[in-house]
Parts: C-alpha cells; structure tokens; sequence
C-alpha cells in the first residue's frame, strides 16, 4: 500500500504522525512510504533518517496526499488540506469531529473514510491512543507547576522536595486517572507531599496498592477538596466524566482560601477545566492570575515536548497503522474491534454515534 505523511500545519504542531521506526517496519513489510520533506524536523527526525530505512522524501503537501492510499497525520486535517480529501483516501490521526461542524462537514463531503485515532476503544473502555497524551500532560504538569511556584513567575517560591530541614511542598491531584496517576509518580519523586483525590474508591484502592508512600489517597467530595486545596502549594486537575464536561471542583469563592501565590494546573481545561476560573491559555502565554492564584491553563500540553509526544503517540499507533496498511482498512477493521471504533466516517456516512448524535445526523 502506498502510505503518505505530510508535514503537520496547525500552529505549533511540531508532532509527526510516523518516526522512522515506523516507516523502517512499513517497509519492511512491503509497502510504499512517502514523507513531505522536513515532515519530522519538528520532533527531531531529518529527512536522511527516513531515506535511511527505506522511505521516500517527496517535495510538498500536494505529493504526500496525492500518492497516498493511507494518510496518516496527527492533528486533524485544517481548511487549506480540505482540497486533498478523495472518496479513495483512508486518514488516520486525531479528527475530534463532534466539536467542529466545518470540518465534519468538509470529510464527509469528500467521501473519505476517516478512522479517529480518539474513538479507537480497548474492549475494557481504555482509549489507547489518547492515553499517551494524558501520560505526556500529567507528567508535564509537576514540571510547569515547579516552575511556576517559583518566585520570580509569582509563584509561592516554594521547592517541589524542600530540603532537609524543610518541609516539602503539598500537591493536590484531582482525578486518579491517567493523568492523576503520572501526575503523582512525578511529584512523589521529587520529594513533595502528594494527594490525590478520586470518586472511585475501586480507583482509589489500586492506587493505593501502586504509590509510594508520600502519596494519600482521600476520596473526592466537597469538604476534602476544599481543605486539601486551603494547605496546598500545587493544584493538578485531571478529572474526567467520558463524554461530558469536566464538573467544576475548585469554585472561583475557594481560591480566596488557598495560598496566596499557589499554582493551578488544570490539565482537564480541553473538557472545560475541573476549575470555575480556569480558561484555555497557550504555551506562547500560559499563565494568568486570579485571587492572587496563578492558573495554567493550556490545552495542548504535548505539543511543548514533540519528541516525546512523537514517539509515545507513535508507540501506540503503529501497531494499527500496520493494521490498517497490511490487510486494507475494511478487513483491518473487520478483524479488530478496537479499530473498528475509530471508524468515524466512509463514503460520505457518519459511521460514529457521537458524530452523529452532535450534529443531529443519521447513522
Ligand atoms: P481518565 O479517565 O484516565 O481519569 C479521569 C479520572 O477522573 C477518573 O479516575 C475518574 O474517576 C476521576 N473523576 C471523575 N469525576 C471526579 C470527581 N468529581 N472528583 C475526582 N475525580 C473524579 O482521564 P485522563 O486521561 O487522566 O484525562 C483527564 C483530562 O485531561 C481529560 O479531560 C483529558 O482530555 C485531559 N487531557 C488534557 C491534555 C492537555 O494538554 N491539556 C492532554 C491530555 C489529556
């Protein structure tokens, strides 16, 4: 099968859909890679490195799609691509389409199939192509919330570890999740005093059979968010309802009972935020202050660390991209139920529920 990677270009996407591992074990089992030329600078991966193991380099956008049977991207295809979609084009990356009509509207016009790297579902429910991400972002948010707890960004001017002699910093997770989960490994490790806070008590206990022991478990309910938040220096927000927005947790009347110069990380801001005073920022601009609290809110946490969020996201899509490209989509889908709930779209017909359901379509 001929397989084509463009290079990424939404803003600040320096992600790449394929590494030249990837493209080395494409090859490998016969098929044709073509990657627009400096498709994985961003990341860190020179042409030379896909020419190395077989791939081919083509000059532009209008060549990669044009020669491709399988397109894989990252980010969903944005307006000036629009003109490359044919009926007989496969794309596999991330659409997210029940929260953009144009673009919903544009793929299904074009007739071609659209599998959601998103609504790709593990038969116990795990989403294993966006778990890498949230383990990017949950790891990444002890990190930005360090930094921003330093004095000189109007932090508290607190040591996630302290020293010895000096008492750690606190950090309260909320969410026990994928992110929750990174999130805490990361702010143990370094020393801090961890909590995490979770509705599922089932949750709650594996947590508590896997974390060091400078992470407490405490279920979430309103009276032990509220004082865990009042005593702490860092607060990760990483809760989740599949489906809905995040439910607000840390109420904009609470921030006047946390610690002047306390940070908030709220990494669930793509679900709406899990904090009432939180609003989507970018990594050009990613904080703001309210009550004397400073907020982090960026949506694509990822996108400040592309090569690990290259090679973790591509670890996890490859396995069905040599699905999808070895046996051809329908069978691929066919043989493995997981892909086939990536399927959002073919020939024109929303394939998805949620798709369907946000748009008021027809199955
Ligand atoms: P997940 O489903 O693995 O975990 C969510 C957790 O929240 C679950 O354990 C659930 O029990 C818990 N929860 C639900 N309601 C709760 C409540 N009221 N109190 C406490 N806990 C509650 O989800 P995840 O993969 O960890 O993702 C978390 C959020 O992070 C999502 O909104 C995801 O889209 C977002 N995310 C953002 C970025 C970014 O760049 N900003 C990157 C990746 C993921």
């Amino acid at each position: 099968m001929r397989i084509g990677v463009p290079k990424e270009i939404k803003t600040n996407e320096n992600r790449v859909a394929l590494v030249p591992a990837g493209a080395e074990a494409l090859v490998a089992s016969g098929h044709d890679v073509f990657i627009e030329t400096g498709a994985g600078i961003g990341s860190g991966f020179e042409d030379a490195a896909y020419v190395a193991v077989g791939a081919q380099i083509v000059p532009d956008a209008a060549s990669a799609w044009g020669k491709a049977e399988l397109l894989l991207k990252v980010k969903e295809p944005i307006a000036p691509e629009w003109q490359y979609l044919r009926p007989d084009l496969t794309l596999f990356t991330y659409f997210h389409f029940a929260a953009d009509e144009a673009l919903t509207q544009a793929h299904l016009a074009s007739g071609a199939t659209c599998i959601a790297y998103e609504t790709v579902e593990l038969p116990n429910r795990d989403l294993p192509l966006l778990i890498p991400m949230s383990e990017v972002a949950g790891r990444m948010a002890v990190q930005e919330g360090a930094k921003y707890l330093e004095k000189l960004y109007g932090g508290r001017g607190v040591l996630l570890g302290g020293v010895p002699g000096v008492a750690p910093a606190k950090v309260v997770i909320l969410g026990g999740g994928i992110v929750g989960v990174n999130a805490a490994k990361m702010a143990a490790g370094l020393g801090a005093k961890v909590v995490v806070l979770d509705l599922s008590l089932e949750r709650l206990r594996y947590l508590s059979d896997v974390m060091p022991a400078n992470v407490q478990l405490v279920h979430s309910n309103r009276h032990n968010i509220l004082e865990q938040i009042s005593t702490c220096d860092l607060v990760i927000g990483g809760v989740l309802i599949p489906g809905a927005k995040a439910p607000k947790l840390v109420r904009r009347a609470d921030l006047a009972k946390m610690r002047p110069g306390a940070v908030i990380v709220d990494v669930a801001v793509d679900q709406g935020g899990c904090v009432e005073t939180i609003k989507p920022t970018t990594h050009e601009n990613p904080t703001y202050t309210v009550d004397g609290i400073i907020h982090y809110g960026v949506a694509n946490m990822p996108g400040a660390v592309p090569r690990t969020s290259t090679l973790a996201l591509t670890n996890a899509t490859l396995p069905y991209t040599l699905q999808l490209a070895n046996k051809g989509w329908k069978k691929a889908l066919k043989d493995n139920g997981a892909l086939l709930k990536g399927l959002n779209m073919s020939g024109g017909k929303v394939t998805f529920p949620g798709v369907a359901e946000a748009f008021g379509m027809e199955l």
